[in-house]
C-alpha cells in the first residue's frame, strides 16, 4: 500500500487484516512462515497456500480443503483473502466475458477476458475510474475514485486464470481497463512482479503488456525495472492540436516528450511497442493525422493498432464504418510503409469497451433509484 495516500489508508480502517495477494512472493512467504511458525504449524504449509492461492485460483480460504478447517478460520482472521469480489458478469455473443468486481470499500472496478482459438487474453483494471478524462472513454465519465492495491490488480489476473476453464492455450494480460496504469506506479510494479515472479502466478513478463496513455518517465521506469513486459501507448492521434482535445494529459506530456520517451524503453528493452489507435470519424483521421503519424513510425520502432470506436453514449463520437477505417489505414500504410492492422472490437454488445460496464450498471442503479424510468 502506498504510504500517505488517504483513499488506501481508509482500506486498512475498512478491514485491518494483511492483504495477501498485495504481498510480493518473497514477502508473503515470510509472512506466512512466521504466522504459521507462531502457532505451532509445520512449514510444508507455506507451500500448501501458495499452491492453493496462485496454481488452483481458489476463491477464499475456506476453500483450501488441504489445510485443518480452524487454521482455515484462524487465516481468514490473520489475513484478507481474497481482495475482490464477484458482483455480476455478462457474456458476448462473440464469447468475450465481462466481470464487474465489488471492493471492500464498495467501489467496483471491470475486467474482460477475451478468448481466441489461439490464445486467452485477459485485460484488468489498474484504478477506480480514472482521473485523465479523455473525451471518448466511458471510464472518464466517473472520474477518479482512487487506486487499486497491487492485491486488487493481481485478483483479478488470478481469478480470470481460473475462470477461463482451459490451460493448453496461452494467456496474456493486459493492463487496458479502467484507469491509467502508470500513475499507479506502485502497486502496479508490486502486481507485475506478482503476475511474473514462479512463486506468484507465473505468466511469464512477455505476455503481459501495459498500456498508457502516456507518462513520459515513468514509461521510462518500465522499461528499466520490466525489460520483458510488452508497452502499448494510447496514441489516438499524432498531432498535438487533435491529441491535446481527445486525451488532456498531453496538455502536459506533448507528442514530442512521449515519444522522446518511446524511444528510451524501446532502446532500452530492444523492443518494439504498439501504438493504439481508436478511429474517431472526423477527429483524428484526416491527411494531417496520416501524415503525422506516419512521420512518427519513421522515429519510433511500432506496430500500429488501429480499432473501430465503440460509442459511449452521450459522449458524441460515432462508429466509423469498416471502409472509412480502410482509407485511414491505406493511407498510413502508403506514406509509412509499416503494416498497420485494424483490430476487431470484441463484445460490442456486452459494453466491451473500458468502464463501460460499470458505466450501463451505475446507470441502471441510479433509473432504479429514480423509479425504474430506463428509456
Ligand atoms: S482511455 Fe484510459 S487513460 Fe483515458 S480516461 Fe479512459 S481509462 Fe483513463
Amino acid at each position: 500500500m502506498r504510504a500517505g495516500d488517504p483513499r488506501l489508508e481508509r482500506l486498512t480502517d475498512l478491514d485491518p487484516r494483511d492483504e495477501l495477494l498485495s504481498l510480493l512472493p518473497a514477502e508473503l512467504e515470510t509472512s506466512l512462515a512466521g504466522w504459521l511458525a507462531e502457532r505451532g504449524e509445520p512449514s510444508y504449509r507455506v507451500a500448501q497456500i501458495v499452491d492453493a492461492v496462485y496454481r488452483h485460483g481458489v476463491t477464499g480460504w475456506t476453500a483450501i480443503s488441504t489445510l485443518p478447517t480452524d487454521l482455515r478460520t484462524q487465516l481468514e482472521a490473520g489475513y484478507r483473502f481474497p481482495s475482490i469480489a464477484p458482483h455480476e458478469s455478462r457474456e458476448s455473443v462473440d464469447g468475450t466475458r465481462k466481470f464487474l468486481w465489488k471492493l471492500v470499500d464498495g467501489e467496483s472496478i471491470e475486467s474482460v477476458l477475451i478468448p481466441t482459438p489461439r490464445r486467452d487474453t485477459i485485460c484488468i483494471s489498474s484504478q477506480v475510474g480514472c482521473p485523465l478524462a479523455c473525451a471518448f472513454c466511458a471510464t472518464g465519465v466517473f472520474g477518479y475514485r482512487r487506486n487499486l492495491t497491487a492485491g486488487e490488480i493481481v485478483d483479478q489476473a488470478r481469478r480470470l486464470k481460473a475462470l477461463r476453464g482451459r490451460s493448453d492455450v496461452g494467456m496474456n494480460v493486459v493492463f487496458m481497463g479502467m484507469g491509467e496504469p502508470l500513475l499507479n506506479w506502485n502497486p502496479v510494479a508490486a502486481a507485475l512482479e506478482i503476475l511474473i515472479d514462479p512463486r506468484g502466478l507465473d505468466l511469464g513478463a512477455r505476455r503481459v503488456t501495459v498500456s498508457t496513455v502516456g507518462v513520459p518517465e515513468r514509461i521510462v521506469a518500465l522499461g528499466e525495472r520490466f525489460p520483458q513486459v510488452r508497452l502499448a501507448v494510447s496514441l489516438h492521434a499524432a498531432r498535438d492540436e487533435v491529441r491535446n482535445e481527445i486525451v488532456p494529459l498531453n496538455r502536459r506530456h506533448p507528442v514530442r516528450e512521449l515519444i522522446a520517451a518511446c524511444r528510451v524503453w524501446a532502446e532500452s528493452t530492444g523492443k518494439r511497442l504498439t501504438f493504439e489507435y481508436v478511429h474517431l470519424p472526423g477527429v483524428n483521421d484526416g491527411v494531417a493525422d496520416a501524415v503525422a503519424l506516419a512521420e512518427l513510425l519513421k522515429r519510433v520502432p511500432a506496430k500500429v493498432n488501429l480499432m473501430r470506436y465503440n460509442p459511449v453514449e452521450g459522449l458524441g463520437f460515432r462508429r466509423p464504418t469498416e471502409a472509412e477505417t480502410m482509407t485511414f489505414r491505406d493511407a498510413v500504410t502508403d506514406l509509412s510503409q509499416s503494416a498497420i492492422t485494424i483490430r476487431k472490437s470484441r463484445g460490442i454488445d456486452i459494453e466491451g469497451a473500458c468502464g463501460q460496464l460499470r458505466l450501463a450498471h451505475e446507470a441502471s442503479a441510479v433509473a432504479a433509484e429514480i423509479g425504474g424510468h430506463t428509456s
